[in-house]
């Protein structure tokens, strides 16, 4: 049971009354299990903030876990979250070592994530979810770069290019409107009394869910619909919802790709989606390929970006060769002659007999079976004899 109270002595007057309940009924209350939470933004509790049942004092805590979401004093849901992902990186690791047994496609991997793991991430999120949270995020990303087996240092926009998968944030802010739909049209005389002193907090300006609501709503143009508390029909309002979280998502990812790690990606990747190269590619050659399309490769256009031996962009040479070269995917692939041998076993003539830029993002985009399988088996011999020649150990 929870008991809410506007000041000290209201929560006493209630507990009384539990109390007379309780006697009257032949109950007993575990004082032991009863705790009080005094919601207020810093500071300790005032002399008066201090209450009894049965004569017996209860004691006041900081967080309390109510339904299986963490409340804090603060009102804020940072211990919440941590608690959620906590729950959701142990169910992540359970499907992963279980996955490992079989050859699955990352595509069927991303569903399998988005039934076992997601539900965790989005317990209750109508409550709390109103933030983007990168706590929340860290674990969908842990796992999309677990699937493409990248470092976790990869830029994390291209991570969610080539899976065409959206941050979790786009299905939480549709729920949060979704639930607060049925919050005001609920006939609940308790919802409906709760939701008017929040709205009436909400007008004068004080921080809640309301606000949180109104400001989620206004955020993406749709702060009429706030004013008027209904929409003519609700899953078409959703649906509109959602396609404008994921556009202004997509408008943002566009811009990231401005990014000089993604020197490369952004010509080839123009389109936000799902690559097919990840169903078509088996799991051991997936990982060379997918490296090279997201630059997380040891050529030196990448490395020489790093701060200690930072060169400048035109001075990244190729060391394999004397070209004077910078040594970047398309040299790489295209050009450096140290691969000549491997390259005429492994790609077609055309993409290096006369190279070109378009070329080879035509090759990269390919989605010929043989050709990717290739292309991949060329990387992963390229790069070894890339270390051999540069005496490298690994
Ligand atoms: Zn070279």
């Amino acid at each position: 049971m929870a008991i809410v109270g506007k000041s000290p002595e209201e929560i006493q007057q209630h507990l009384n009354r539990l109390l007379e309940y309780c006697n009257n009924w032949g109950l007993s209350v575990n004082i032991l299990k009863t705790k009080n939470m005094v919601f207020r933004k810093r500071g300790g509790l005032l002399p008066s903030e201090h209450w009894t049942y049965n004569g017996q004092s209860i004691e006041v805590v900081n967080d309390f876990n109510y339904l299986g979401t963490v409340f804090n004093y603060t009102g804020n849901y940072a211990l919440n979250q941590e608690h959620l992902t906590g729950k959701a990186l142990k169910a992540l690791n359970v499907l992963l070592c279980k996955c490992r047994e079989y050859d699955l496609k990352p595509k069927i991997l991303c569903q399998l994530f988005d039934a076992f793991v997601a539900p965790f991430l989005n317990y209750a999120s109508e409550i709390w979810g109103y933030t983007k949270s990168k706590e929340i995020e860290r674990i969908n990303l842990k796992f999309c770069k677990r699937l493409l087996n990248v470092r976790k240092n990869t830029c994390t926009a291209s991570v969610y290019g080539e899976l065409g998968r959206y941050p979790l944030y786009v299905h939480r802010f549709v729920r949060i409107i979704q639930y607060w739909l049925k919050v005001v049209r609920s006939d609940n005389i308790i919802t409906r009394t709760v939701y008017r002193y929040a709205l009436s907090d909400c007008v004068i300006g004080k921080n809640n869910w309301v606000s949180n609501v109104r400001k989620l709503l206004s955020e993406f143009g749709f702060g009429y619909v706030f004013d008027n508390a209904s929409v003519p029909n609700e899953k078409y309002f959703l649906c509109e919802l959602k396609t404008r979280i994921i556009d202004c998502f997509r408008q943002k990812w566009y811009r990231s790709l401005d990014s000089p790690v993604l020197f490369l990606y952004k010509d080839f990747k123009t389109t936000f989606g799902y690559e097919h190269y990840l169903d078509i590619l088996p799991k051991s050659l997936r990982l060379f390929f997918c490296r090279l399309r997201l630059s997380v490769h040891p050529l030196r256009i990448q490395t020489g970006r790093y701060n200690r031996n930072r060169i400048q962009r035109d001075k990244r040479y190729c060391l394999c060769c004397n070209r004077s070269d910078i040594e970047d995917e398309f040299h790489f692939i295209c050009i450096c002659p140290c691969f000549n041998l491997i390259r005429k076993k492994y790609i077609k003539r055309n993409y290096y007999i006369r190279p070109s830029v378009l070329k080879f993002i035509e090759l990269l985009n390919s989605t010929n079976r043989q050709e990717l399988i290739k292309l991949s088996l060329f990387v992963k011999e390229a790069l070894c004899i890339r270390r051999t020649t540069l005496n490298i150990e690994i």
